[in-house]
């Protein structure tokens, strides 16, 4: 009996740690990019939850990317971490990580990694330095005016987030925005360029730092994610699919053709990623011609031509 309890324990454990029975394999994706400023006085007030949720189901949606905490910082769920939406009263990607999961879709959480204003503005000694001496970042009027550096204490307020998020909601999966190669020269890159031997006053070699980094930060944010839950979703944009490939299990293509991806990015990504491994992939296509492209719609046969041509080459709409 002493030896059966022991392992009646190790079995059932799992289950309990562990909310996700298997990674989910995403057929029809719906994607939010939304980012919104902490002045906007309403944020989800008349969010119906339910009415949303039961609309993508009807319309055969199985996965839904949907932010945590958007590009300006703002979380949209109650963190004890991060910084909650001034104006959002209740705890809006819960009640939607809840509704999801009552009616098997799967939710995954957006984080822009790379930029997150508000938290910049509280600390910045977690943003990146440039090489004059700026923090800010031309073009200002831009969400990149204020960039986060990757190896500041930033890298673990960020993987704490996804542990809280990963941890409290039944969610599905992980996408980090933007972990983009933003070169810096912060103290605390220069004294770990200097360690490496790298000439930090080079720019190009920062840049291949700040690329080291961004995907050392994608790697610890996949383990920290996958010790909690190791049937997540996880993809990092802007690293490369090759060099993220061992620690990415699903991989999207944002494909924006009217916007600065052209219209040659998706047969060329599409070929290529059948080449690194089984993978679900995903084909992000929309309408995005430049920050402020608010409520923008493409044509319908548009659309259509982009998730037709990416579906035959493996790539999910
Ligand atoms: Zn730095």
């Amino acid at each position: 009996m002493k030896k059966i309890i022991p392992f009646v324990i190790y079995l059932v454990l799992p289950f309990l740690v562990y909310p996700q029975g298997k990674i989910h394999t995403p057929k029809y994706c719906l994607f939010y990019d939304n980012h919104t400023m902490p002045a906007i006085p309403d944020v989800g007030e008349n969010f119906d939850v339910e009415a949303f949720t039961d609309r993508i189901k009807a319309c055969g949606v199985d996965y839904l990317t949907f932010h945590a905490r958007c590009n300006l910082g703002m979380a949209y769920y109650d963190t004890k971490i991060g910084i909650k939406h001034p104006s959002l009263k209740y705890d809006l990607f819960g009640q939607l990580a809840d509704a999801c999961n009552r009616k098997g879709i799967a939710l995954t959480a957006y984080l822009n990694g790379g930029i997150s204003s508000a938290e910049g503005l509280k600390h910045r000694e977690w943003t990146t330095l440039y090489f004059d001496g700026r923090e800010y970042r031309e073009p200002r009027f831009t969400p990149y005016v204020r960039t986060m550096c990757y190896n500041t204490a930033y890298r673990d307020h960020l993987i704490a987030m996804v542990e809280e998020i990963a941890r409290n909601y039944p969610v599905s999966g992980f996408f980090i925005d933007c972990l983009q190669n933003f070169p810096c020269v912060c103290p605390v890159c220069v004294k770990e360029m200097k360690e490496k031997g790298i000439d930090w006053n080079n720019l190009n070699e920062v840049t291949k730092f700040s690329e080291f980094s961004a995907l050392r930060l994608a790697e610890d944010i996949y383990k920290a994610a996958t010790k909690i839950n190791p049937n997540l979703l996880i993809y990092h944009n802007n690293p490369g699919y090759e060099e993220q490939s061992k620690f990415s299990t699903y991989f999207e293509v944002e494909c924006l053709p009217a916007g600065a991806w052209g219209y040659e990015y998706l047969p060329v990504l599409s070929h290529y990623l059948r080449t690194l491994g089984d993978y679900p992939v995903l084909n992000m296509t929309g309408r995005f011609y430049d920050w402020g492209d608010f409520g923008g719609l493409r044509p319908g046969e548009a659309i259509k031509s982009e998730l037709l041509y990416g579906l035959a080459n493996g790539m999910r709409p």
